[in-house]
């Protein structure tokens, strides 16, 4: 066999996996069918909508809340090809950043489409029409997702537009339409409202960011209408058309009635699919379901035992730290370690202003599965770093057992709030009642305090400072 280990996609999971298949001494290959690694996470997703996200805020605060500290600007401007080409500079720097990761490691990088010839062989299909095969003791399927559609909305990547080229956008739109106020929806729509948009959300839901505990749903769908944004809830949309230098977006309503909506861009955002086209699996006598997840056992093996899959490709949240996880074990379960991930315990955050994150149960699960508990809720307009930094939208709840007091959720919107959420996890890990939480001491003025006075009420509602 050629290598130990052959990784096919190189997304956080897959180059992750490759770094630590290499320290643990496995001979390794990642293979990538893009010129650079670090897959959607790197390319065209967690990283270039952080540096967008950056920006429209800078521009935001500079252009609504500066005057009130006292800074004063004349013709404030965006220019967006600037912002643009900054986000395209920090993508440039963070997958070069992982090609030395892989020449550190001595990790061979080959570039082309991957696909089974067997359940050892891949063939490597290159842009220059050449073919490289390869075979290993073990393969990591780490191909990760694409953007999902629906028929009704024909994704034309010009004004009716996925995620990837909503952080290209050759213009600030006047009016985006976004389908689907999830995580993806939410941080894109928010770009462009801070930037001057107009922005609309349909969701067939009935609050933005639908799975995650609805008090973080209400108070976001608060902090985006101050940006202007309308909302279209419980609504479904049945046509997207593009009919030159606009959109047309057919909607029905909950009563019954159907409505029409305007806008120069349409951004789908309703989810990702798995990503494995083109693999062919059969070869490797391997399955994926029709919408072509990977089925995998609790080692994360797939029908074939040395065949692993990770990441987006396969159940759970589609997250870049999950996926990260999820490569480090199966490196280590290769070497016949026996690593752990805790899925309970991955936070979820939503990079908006004010941030969203989460961890453990909501409200709404421990309610459905019947666990007795008591929550613990803390604004941050009553902390003094908040009120300090003009951040005081939002709050850090907590939900604990009702007799044992252990920490069952944490969830938090607020500022810094995607930092802050470690805290919650490392005590949860640990497995800490609130009130453990409640008697550490927290620097002060810091908006970690949010979550120790949340603990507070949670407690014994000892909140001090409300
Ligand atoms: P991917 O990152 O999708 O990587 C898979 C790689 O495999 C790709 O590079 C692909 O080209 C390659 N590949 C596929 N098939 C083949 C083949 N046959 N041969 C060779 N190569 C192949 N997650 C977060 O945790 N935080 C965020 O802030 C966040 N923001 C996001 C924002 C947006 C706009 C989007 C779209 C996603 C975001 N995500 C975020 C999700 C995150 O990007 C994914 O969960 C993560 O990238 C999944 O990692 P992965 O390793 O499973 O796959």
């Amino acid at each position: 066999m050629d290598y130990d280990v052959i990784i096919i996609g190189s997304g956080p999971g897959g180059y992750t996996g490759a770094i630590r298949c290499a320290q643990l001494g496995l001979k390794t290959a990642v293979i990538e069918k893009y010129a650079t690694l670090g897959g959607t996470c790197l390319n065209v997703g967690c990283i270039p909508s952080k540096a967008l996200l950056d920006s429209s805020e800078h521009f935001y605060n500079a252009a609504h809340s500066f005057a009130e500290h006292g800074i004063k600007l004349n013709d404030l401007q965006v220019d967006l090809g600037q912002m643009i080409a900054r986000k395209n500079g920090v993508v440039d720097q963070t997958t070069k950043g992982i090609t030395f990761l892989m020449k550190k490691n001595k990790i061979d990088e080959i570039h082309g489409f991957g696909s089974f010839v067997d359940a050892n062989t891949i063939k490597i299909k290159k842009d220059d029409g050449s073919e490289q095969t390869i075979t290993g003791k073990n393969i990591v399927i780490a191909t990760g997702s694409k953007p999902m559609s629906f028929p009704s909305m024909p994704i034309d990547k010009k004004r009716v537009i996925t995620s990837t080229e909503a952080l290209n956008l050759p213009e600030i739109p006047k009016h985006l339409i976004v389908i689907g106020a999830g995580v993806i929806g939410a941080e894109l729509g928010s770009v462009y409202a801070r930037l001057g948009a107009k922005v609309s959300f349909i969701e067939f839901a009935d609050s933005m960011i639908p799975t995650m505990d609805k008090t973080m749903g209400k108070e976001l769908q608060r902090a985006v209408k101050k940006l202007g944004a309308d909302f279209y809830f419980k609504h479904k949309v049945t046509k997207v058309e593009n009919t030159g230098d606009e959109v047309v977006v057919s909607v029905d309503t909950p009563d019954g009635k159907s409505i029409t909506l305007n806008g120069d861009y349409c951004l789908v955002s309703v989810g990702r699919r798995p990503y494995t086209d083109g693999l062919n699996l059969e070869a490797a006598g391997l399955k994926a379901d029709e919408r072509g997840k990977i089925e995998v056992d609790g080692n994360l093996r797939t029908n074939v035992p040395h065949i692993y899959a990770l990441g987006d490709v396969i159940r759970g949240a589609m997250l870049a730290h999950k996926a990260e996880e999820e490569g480090t074990f199966i490196a280590e379960t290769i070497v016949g370690q026996k690593p752990h991930i805790h899925y309970r315990l991955i936070p979820n955050v939503v990079y908006t202003w004010p941030e969203v994150a989460a961890v453990g149960y909501t409200e709404e699960e421990v309610k459905q599965q019947g666990i007795p508990y008591k929550t613990g809720s803390f604004p941050f307009k009553a902390l003094g770093r908040a009120r300090a930094s003009m951040d005081i939208d939002g709050l850090a709840k907590v939900l604990a057992h009702k007799e044992t007091d252990e920490i069952l959720g944490v969830h938090i919107i607020g500022p810094r709030a995607a930092d802050m959420i470690a805290e919650a996890v490392v005590a949860m890990e640990f497995r800490a009642s609130a009130e453990d939480v409640s008697r550490m001491s927290h620097a002060h003025p810091t908006y970690t305090e949010a979550f120790k006075e949340a603990c507070l009420a949670a407690t014994d509602n000892r909140a001090i400072n409300m």
